[in-house]
């Protein structure tokens, strides 16, 4: 068993985009990448459970909205840095009460009495991403991206989830950011592609590591196995021989290869290791 720790498969818009700008042998046609058609490939191949991760309020909703209509797919609750100015929330600094606060909090499925209500159909989401900072050109300034950070760390604290970060070129501020939030203990760097020194720090703070396609034809630091999460973040980051590809979930067992070659190791050690890891991190 595998497990996509990372996709965006609910996002069909994302998909045609994708798709417009792949490269690879087959011509791809997008009715085959519905998410029902991605699902049943990720199935077929032996990747048992999924997490959707939210971009923006709107898509974490259609996230969550895809996951509980299906078994096994579970949900994130995230904006994206790069949302950050679209987000119009109060700079006075309270993180309470302003919009992007209050649309998260407003949604239902964060709060409290849908864990409680055992009849919603609603799932509660399995953790707060993806969050974090991109000051690589991304389409918001920093300050706002830090803020947007603050407000939904307080929502994972609040709602006792797990982290899934993006960070790229924006380490040091991460970590400077962290400092104020120690109660954010469970995590995950999803698509890291920084330095050995920066994936020290991370795996300190007993942090697990998402390995995309990327790491498969791209020279990225890699943690150890039991630090390791798979992940596409499909439908980007198509993995070798996928290459010029649209990303997909059923492509994970090709990360796990890769991995179980780097570690001169069996797949079948690495499906075991990393599907623990998820399990643990996300409660799923
Ligand atoms: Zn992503």
């Amino acid at each position: 068993m595998l497990i996509d720790s990372h996709c965006h498969i609910h996002d069909f818009d994302t998909y045609k985009f994708a798709i417009s700008r792949a490269q690879g042998k087959a011509r791809p046609i997008p009715e085959e990448y519905t998410p029902e058609k991605l699902l049943a490939r990720a199935q077929e191949n032996g990747i048992d459970k999924l997490i959707c991760v939210g971009t923006s309020h709107e898509d974490s909703l259609k996230a969550c909205d895809f996951a509980s209509q299906h078994e096994n797919v579970f949900w994130s609750y995230g904006i994206h840095p790069d949302e950050a100015e679209r987000c119009n929330f109060d700079m006075g600094g309270a993180s309470r009460g302003t919009p992007c606060a209050r649309s998260a909090e407003g949604t239902s499925t964060l709060g409290d009495d849908s864990r409680q209500d055992p009849s919603s159909k609603l799932q509660h989401p399995t953790a707060i991403g993806e969050i974090g900072l991109d000051y690589h050109n991304s389409t918001s300034t920093k300050e706002p991206q830090l803020k947007l950070l603050e407000q939904m760390l307080d929502l994972a604290i609040k709602n006792d989830l797990p982290c899934i970060f993006h960070v790229r070129e924006a380490f040091d501020d991460f970590f400077a950011v962290l400092r104020n939030f120690p109660g954010i203990k469970r995590a995950v760097i999803h698509s890291f592609s920084d330095s050995r020194e920066n994936l020290e720090k991370c795996l300190n703070e007993d942090f697990y590591i998402g390995v995309n396609g990327l790491a498969t034809f791209a020279n990225i630091p890699l943690a150890p196995l039991d630090h390791t999460l798979l992940e596409t973040d499909s439908p980007f980051l198509a993995p070798v021989p996928h290459r010029g590809e649209v990303d997909e979930p059923a492509f994970v067992k090709n990360i796990a290869n890769f991995l179980a070659i780097h570690y001169q190791t069996t797949f079948e050690d690495v499906a075991k290791i990393t599907t623990e890891n998820a399990e643990r991190l996300f409660k799923i």
